[in-house]
């Protein structure tokens, strides 16, 4: 079995997923179990297996992340009232090691977090 990520699989087409944008660093696929009207998924080409693992040369990336995430949530129609999360360890939830931000959007007046968020 490769030991290429979900996500990498996903990146190079072995795995079918809703490709939304792509540029030469990242990707936005749908998120195949939503937790929101709109749940997205911005995912760097290059595998950081945890936002706690970047290094300084990730900056620029990291930044490019954001950047994309505002992008798609224009596109989708959601930039006045959306919300980024980046799950790091399993203690967090982390299911998948390799970063990626989640673009949450279309559910109104939820609390920031509730007590399955934080453990
Ligand atoms: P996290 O729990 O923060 O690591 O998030 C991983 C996310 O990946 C979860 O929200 C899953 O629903 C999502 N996911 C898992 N497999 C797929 C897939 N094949 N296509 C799209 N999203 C996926």
């Amino acid at each position: 079995m490769s030991d290429a990520t979900l996500f990498t699989r996903i990146i190079n087409r072995e795995i079918p997923a809703v490709i939304l944008y792509e540029d030469d660093l990242c990707i936005v696929i749908n998120d195949i179990a939503p937790q929101a009207p709109v749940h997205m998924l911005v995912i760097p080409k290059q595998v950081i297996p945890r936002l706690a693992d970047a290094s300084s040369e990730d900056q620029s990336i990291l930044g490019h992340l954001m950047w994309v995430a505002a992008e798609v949530a224009r596109d989708a129609g959601v930039d006045e009232a959306f919300r980024l999360v980046v799950n790091n360890g399993e203690g967090a939830g982390q299911t998948v090691f390799h970063l990626h931000l989640h673009v949450l959007a279309g559910s109104s007046g939820s609390p920031m977090f509730s007590e399955a968020d934080i453990g």
